[in-house]
């Protein structure tokens, strides 16, 4: 692998082209860099603050080598691309992290296997390829269970809750695909850690980050996140292990449930995460700018925070009665406001979110519902 440093000036390629690329494309451009970005898709979060913006399918493999071509280095924001586009790319230019990442992190039996065979705390699970699985699945681990689809599964999409006795629809309304079968977890508290590493290996963290979800949808980060000292070393540990146990060379979020004094990774995300975007304004760098010095080589910036911290998201929900009231969320001085250029503001799509830094993890919090709140307390009806 080329171990050549790539300058600013150089133009990055991304595959995918969402909010997570808009913020990185944000990050590289500031430093210099130009910004490619490819996907099925036009007029996009990330195209929008790019250099260029190809749109074709994932499958066009000779759009995916002229992508290459025109690039330093490949990156992404979207792990769910097919392996055949990755290796297509990686015969053009250096692809960060490796396909093999890729591969391994867009499906939930791969991931959940190779992290129990390195020894890593996964949630107890059981691959579930047949409806005979299932059943011995829920023979050995008992209920309550969550069933998940093995690929394309996010924000809750593609799990159900599995008892004793819902056993045959729930495999029914998964479509009956490759699935694992996962012991429901009475966890206190959902975390996150988010690690950097570089070309030289050496992994660095952002600490721990507290994630409230509302309807399996990431709803509050907050950090730094209130564990004890034992919970934090060992999640910050583990994040970093992955990321040498995987040879990431890049950036990747590792999501956790706390039990007590245990933790286990729920699962991991090859790239920068929603749990993560508070370190846009809360951190010396942000992850998305620690992403682009690790696929370009550079040395790593400061993953410090400057203050506590804590952002909500911003979901179409929010424009049912009419325009949010965006001067209303910025008249907290210490707030910000991110917006991703996207037009339709459907139901629990993810449009934005705002940051708040305060003193403390707990003011950070009210301020940052507080402003939200604000959002649609006096919203004008279409
Ligand atoms: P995931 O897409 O796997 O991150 O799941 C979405 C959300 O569902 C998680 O953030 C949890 O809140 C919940 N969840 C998923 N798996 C489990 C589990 N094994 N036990 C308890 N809650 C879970």
């Amino acid at each position: 692998m080329s171990k050549k440093i790539i300058l600013p000036g150089a133009a990055i390629g991304v595959l995918g082209s969402g909010q997570l690329g808009r913020m990185f494309a944000i990050a590289a451009r500031r430093m210099g860099y130009r910004v490619h970005t490819f996907s099925p898709d036009s007029d996009t979060p990330t195209g929008q603050v790019s250099d260029v913006e190809i749109a074709a399918s994932y499958d066009d493999l000779d759009a995916v080598r002229r992508f290459a071509q025109s690039v330093e280095v490949v990156t992404f924001e979207f792990e769910n691309v097919p392996s055949a586009t990755a290796q297509i790319a990686a015969e053009h230019a250096p692809v960060r992290p490796a396909g093999s990442v890729l591969h391994i992190a867009q499906n939930r039996i791969r991931e959940k296997t190779f992290l129990a065979k390195a020894g890593f705390p996964v949630t107890p699970f059981r691959t579930v390829e047949s409806f005979e699985d299932l059943t011995q699945a829920v023979t050995e681990l008992g209920t309550p269970a969550v069933l998940k689809t093995a690929a394309s599964g996010y924000d809750g999409k593609g799990q159900v809750r599995v008892t004793n006795a819902n056993a045959a629809a729930a495999w029914e309304s998964i479509g009956r695909v490759p699935a694992v079968y996962e012991s429901f977890i009475n966890f206190d508290l959902e975390v996150s850690v988010i690690a950097a590493r570089g070309l030289d290996g050496r992994p660095l963290d952002y600490g721990v980050i507290e994630n409230r979800h509302t309807n399996s949808i990431l709803d509050v980060s907050i950090c730094p996140a209130n564990v004890s000292p034992v919970i934090e070393k060992q999640a910050r540990q583990i994040a970093r292990d992955v990321m040498d146990a995987l040879d990431v060379i890049g950036v990747m979020c590792v999501e956790f449930f706390v039990a007590g004094d245990r933790i286990y990774i729920n699962e991991l995300a090859p790239r920068p995460h929603n749990s993560g975007h508070l370190t846009f304004d809360a951190s010396i760098t942000s992850q998305f700018e620690q992403q682009l010095r690790a696929v370009c080589g550079l040395p790593l910036g400061s993953t410090g925070l400057l203050r506590p911290s804590a952002m909500a998201n911003l979901l179409g929900d929010l424009w049912s009665g009419g325009e949010p009231d965006w001067a209303a969320a910025c008249a907290h001085p210490a707030v910000k406001l991110h917006l991703y250029g996207k037009m339709e503001p459907r139901k629990g799509r993810k449009m934005g979110h705002l940051t708040a830094l305060a003193a403390d993890a707990k003011t950070a919090l009210q301020n940052v519902l507080q402003a939200r709140a604000k959002l649609t307390n006096s919203v004008q009806p279409l």
